[in-house]
């Protein structure tokens, strides 16, 4: 873990840009190519997938998503 130098967060709830291209980053419609990208293009390991539960702010609900944390 020492040898990490720069960490993403994906979640399967968000769509942000690419940290290092101009690549939108859809967590939301394709989790999985948006992980893929980090690895393949900018050779990022996965660190750690899980899930965070978030509060829907329109009505207080809770829901579950998948979040992918990757290093370079
Ligand atoms: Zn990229």
């Amino acid at each position: 873990m020492k040898d990490i130098k720069s960490i993403v967060r994906i979640s399967s709830n968000e769509t942000i840009g690419c940290k290092h291209c101009p690549k939108t980053i859809n967590g939301i419609d394709n989790f999985e190519e948006s992980v893929n990208h980090y690895i393949v293009e900018h050779d990022y390991r996965i660190i750690h997938v899980g899930t965070e539960t978030v509060i829907y702010p329109a009505d207080g609900s809770l829901f579950h998503t998948t979040v992918a944390v990757l290093g370079l």
